[in-house]
This record gives C-alpha cells, sequence and structure tokens, in this order.
C-alpha cells in the first residue's frame, strides 16, 4: 500500500473545522453570520452550559430549498460566489462555504428551514458529518439550526474549551459586536434561559448603544460622518472624558464586518492622543465602508482579518475622521458680526 493517502472527507472537515472553529462563540459567529446574509430581521441566539452543550440559532431569513439542504454541508458549498472573479467585491459575510461541514464534522446539527415558497419545512440531522435524516417538517419561514455537544468527537479540542461562564461571556461579546454592527436586525441573547440582550432591529445605531452600554456613554457621544478617497467613516465617537482603561470598547466594522487591526486602532487611538490621557482607550464605534476592491477580506479563517490595498489612506482618513469630530466638539459658538 502506498504510504501517502488522500484522507477522507470526514477527517478533512474535522481538520478544516480546527481553523475555523475554535469554541461556541465561533459556531454562533458563522451561524449569525449566516443568518444575516439570508437577510434576516431578527436573529435569536440561544445557549446553554456556555453552548458547549446547547446552541440555539434561530432567523427569519430566506431559509434553504430542500435540495440545497445537503448541498450546505458541503465543504467549499457556497451560494455567495461563483467564481475566483468574485472574490475580489464580496458583499456578504460569508463566502468559503466551509462554515456548515465544519460544525457538523465537530457536533451534532439538527436544521431546520423552510423557504418563503415552500409548502413545507425540512428537518435534517447530521452529526460527526454523518447525515442521519432528511425529512419534512412544519416550520416557520427562516432558518434554525441546534448544535449538541460542540467536540463530542474530538475530545482534544474539547479539553480546550474554558468554563461554561467564559464561554458564554465570549458568546454575549461576539452578539454584542453583531448587534452594533447591525442595528437593522434585532438581536436576542438568551443564556441558560435568561434574557441577556434584545435590541428592536430599528435601525438606529445610537438606540443599540444605549440598550448595550447604558446612558453614560450613550449621552457622551460625537457622531460622526466623513468621506474622503472612497472611504467613508459613520458612527460614533465617545467624548474623550468616557475613555476606558483597556481596548474592549473600541468597536470598528468593515463593510459590515467586525474585524482586529492594529492599523485602525493606531488611527483611532492617535486621533484621541491629544484629548486623552495615557494609558485611557476610547469608546468607539465607527463603520468603515470601503470599496470592496480596496480590501481584501480573504486572508484569514475566521476573517477577522483583512488587508487593505491602501493602509496609508485608511489610517490617513480614519485619524482625519477622530482628529476632526473632536475638535469640531471644542469649537465655541461664533458670533457672526457681518449682518
Ligand atoms: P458560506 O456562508 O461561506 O456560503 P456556509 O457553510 O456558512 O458557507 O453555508 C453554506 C450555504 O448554506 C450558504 O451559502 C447558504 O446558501 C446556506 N445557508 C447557511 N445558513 C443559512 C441560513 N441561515 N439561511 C439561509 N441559507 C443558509
Ligand atoms: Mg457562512
Amino acid at each position: 500500500m502506498s504510504k501517502i493517502q488522500v484522507l477522507d472527507q470526514i477527517t478533512i472537515d474535522k481538520i478544516a473545522a480546527g481553523e475555523v472553529i475554535e469554541r461556541p462563540a465561533s459556531v454562533v459567529k458563522e451561524l449569525a453570520e449566516n443568518a444575516i446574509d439570508a437577510g434576516a430581521t431578527a436573529v435569536t441566539v440561544e445557549i446553554k452550559e456556555g453552548g458547549i452543550t446547547f446552541m440555539r440559532i434561530a432567523d427569519n431569513g430566506i431559509g434553504i430549498d430542500k435540495e440545497d439542504v445537503r448541498a450546505a454541508f458541503l465543504r467549499h458549498s457556497t451560494s455567495k460566489i461563483r467564481s475566483a472573479e468574485d472574490l475580489a467585491h464580496i458583499s456578504s459575510l460569508g463566502f468559503r462555504g466551509e462554515a456548515l461541514s465544519s460544525i457538523a464534522a465537530v457536533s451534532q446539527v439538527e436544521l431546520l428551514t423552510k423557504t418563503k415558497e415552500a409548502e413545507f419545512g425540512v428537518r435534517y440531522k447530521i452529526a460527526g458529518g454523518k447525515e442521519e435524516s432528511l425529512e419534512d417538517a412544519g416550520a416557520p419561514d427562516g432558518t434554525t439550526f441546534l448544535i449538541r455537544q460542540l467536540f463530542y468527537n474530538t475530545p482534544a479540542r474539547r479539553k480546550f474549551l474554558k468554563t461554561a461562564m467564559t464561554e458564554a461571556s465570549h458568546v454575549g461579546d461576539l452578539v454584542t459586536r453583531l448587534a452594533l454592527s447591525h442595528p437593522e436586525v434585532s438581536f436576542r441573547f438568551i443564556n441558560n434561559g435568561q434574557v441577556k440582550l434584545h435590541t428592536s432591529g430599528n435601525g438606529n445605531l445610537k438606540d443599540v448603544i444605549y440598550h448595550i452600554y447604558g446612558r453614560e456613554i450613550a449621552s457622551n457621544l460625537i457622531e460622526v460622518d466623513f468621506e474622503r478617497k472612497g472611504i467613508h467613516i459613520t458612527g460614533y465617537l465617545g467624548k474623550p472624558l468616557i475613555s476606558r482603561g483597556n481596548r474592549n470598547f473600541e468597536n470598528y466594522f468593515v463593510d459590515g464586518r467586525y474585524i482586529k487591526s492594529s492599523i485602525i486602532s493606531k488611527a483611532i487611538e492617535d486621533g484621541y492622543k491629544d484629548f486623552t490621557m495615557q494609558h485611557k482607550y476610547p469608546f468607539v464605534v465607527l463603520y468603515l465602508d470601503v470599496d470592496t476592491e480596496h480590501v481584501d477580506v480573504n486572508v484569514h479563517p475566521t476573517k477577522m482579518d483583512v488587508r487593505f490595498n491602501n493602509q496609508q489612506e485608511i489610517y490617513n482618513t480614519l485619524f482625519a475622521a477622530v482628529d476632526d469630530g473632536l475638535h469640531e466638539r471644542e469649537l465655541i459658538p461664533e458670533v457672526t458680526l457681518d449682518d
């Protein structure tokens, strides 16, 4: 027998899962992003025991056709791009077609879905990458995923999970960021039967900020709307007086995607430098709309990192937006003398 063997599909999916699915919050991220891509206006995330034994992600989006259900769980199957050229201008959150196959490889999945046009819904069960059943079922329009026993068949990975409390707080942070990035979607987060977050989905970012962070922060915001060279920046800057002791309050989104970027953090912090004390970090919620040709989202499995064609331009524009916003605040109303 040859020493070199091609791995079977189930093993390949398990390995892929290692890149995308690290913990319950990764599952919630992938499934909630799918819900947003499906045009949902309401998304419910419910977990028990930190999500390790139970997660439910329900949406009222377009649903999945019965004949597409199996394909959705195949690796590299996606409805969002068709060819490599599409990678240059991705407008959806997903595009790799890896999440469902990865999740199904390392957990017990039950899917209930129905499109508006279909008379019946579909219930599909798959565990450890193996299909268990596919049947018609009564269902509301939209899609619900039940994920049980994450990493039940990869004990080494399960061992790396933190306590239920820590995992639950990661899920909570994630839903918070999704709510901030999509004020037009109503998000509900339920942990062990308790509603922890419920945003209205009325499209008003300030309402979402108030809901999550409370009145002190919500009443100390400076609105931003700044555009330069194809980069449009909107959202809110916290007044320097509400600066915090860590970076957790720096929320920024590039084309609707929550990312971590040292260049963006630096531009924001440099913009605040003259206004805050050392070791204080600003509160911001900023949306960067960058032409899709100028940003590559296909650089990291979890898409938490992106690459900009012109980093300097991003830095300069963001710095200017922050600097401008903070200075405008300081302006003392001027009296016009010539009339
Ligand atoms: P990707 O999001 O990269 O396309 P996924 O593995 O996350 O890959 O999903 C595979 C496909 O399953 C999607 O392209 C989409 O067609 C379908 N799908 C997944 N979740 C949903 C959902 N909540 N509503 C409608 N369709 C969905
Ligand atoms: Mg996806």
